[in-house]
């Protein structure tokens, strides 16, 4: 992978995972610095350009690493949280809310591994009931597994635990961490489908729809069960695309090996919506968005629409499987 200049933290320059990392890469400039907020947090950024040729900013996280899912983020499990090892992404989908949130597109990677995955043990231990993580939620958890190698870690640890449940979501078909060992029952590779018109519109630099089936099939034929998460819907005026697009999806893969279906409509701060309606003024998806929320519309048109979608997962899938998110 080529990057222009990676930051690095200096209490973390001796890190074996810096060094891993480094190694990786290909870039011209190592900078270090004291902590990745003075690199990350100014908000005099302009993350569209960021977004074009973005750095590399590795640090340490301190503080609270693992928190808890908002209610009703669930697939079917009593404990949910999530955590973030990274910020950002590869990808630069239009409705995508860390560029509501964040000032700065670079990629930063939080590279105390082990800290995430010791905090996770102690929730396991902790509670009694089967405790779910979500990875991914900041990033996308695959995209850029070939140089933080996050998800094999992870994977190694929930392994040897044989506890909890954790959940690789992504968008990307870089597989191989999955695919060259044998499944786990409590790792759950899931993606993030879309109609393929969706994808063109609004998921900028995401692999096709295709793609992302095929990759599904083949850990399928490689016996893991895998997550379908339908979130964002993005409504058009055709309910038939989706109808199509739900029978397309559950006619490829193996609908014998699907852990769990997760639908979610959009959902952004009002803050968020605004600030990207002002970087991204040729962002259609958000401009409308923006101009529904402040009108309070569509409501019960979503409500409607999720209906719908249930109805045609569900002639595929037990509906014990589906959640909405
Ligand atoms: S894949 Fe996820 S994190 Fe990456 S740009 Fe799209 S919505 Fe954002």
């Amino acid at each position: 992978m080529k990057i222009k200049t990676i930051y690095v933290e200096d209490k973390i320059k001796d890190h074996k995972n810096t060094k891993q990392i480094i190694s990786r890469i290909n870039y011209e400039n190592l900078i270090y610095c004291e902590h990745y907020s003075e690199i990350f947090n100014p908000s005099n950024q302009n993350f569209r350009i960021q977004k074009k040729f973005p750095s590399l900013i590795l640090a340490k996280k301190d503080g609270n690493l693992v928190h808890e899912a908002p209610k009703d983020f669930s697939i079917g499990y009593k404990n949910n949280y999530y955590f973030s090892h990274m910020f950002n992404c590869l990808y630069d989908c239009k409705y995508c809310y860390l560029q509501g949130m964040l000032n700065s597109a670079n990629y930063l990677i939080f590279v105390n591994y082990e800290d995430f995955l010791n905090k996770i043990k102690k929730i396991i231990l902790k509670n009694q009931d089967t405790t779910c993580f979500f990875s991914g939620y900041d990033c996308d958890s695959l995209a850029l597994e070939k140089i933080t190698r996050f998800v094999e870690k992870s994977i190694n640890y929930f392994e040897k635990m044989n506890k909890g449940i954790l959940e690789i979501r992504s968008k990307s078909i870089n597989i191989e961490v999955l695919k060259k060992r044998k499944p786990l029952p409590n790792v759950i590779p899931a993606f993030s489908l879309n109609p393929q018109f969706v994808i063109n519109n609004f998921e900028d630099k995401t692999p096709s729809l295709l793609k992302r089936l095929n990759a599904i099939s083949t850990l399928q034929k490689n016996e893991w069960y895998v997550g379908l998460r339908f979130d964002p819907i993005v409504w058009n005026d055709s309910d038939e695309r989706y109808i199509s697009f739900f029978n397309k999806v559950f006619k490829t893969i193996d609908i014998g090996k699907v852990h769990s279906v997760t639908l979610g409509n959009f959902r952004m701060p009002s803050t968020y919506l605004k600030k990207i309606s002002k970087i991204r003024p040729d962002n259609y998806f958000i401009q409308f968005e923006n101009s529904k929320r402040v009108l309070n519309l569509e409501k019960e048109k979503k409500n409607e629409k999720t209906e719908l979608c249930i109805k045609q997962i569900s002639k595929f899938v037990d509906k014990s499987k589906i959640f909405l998110n």
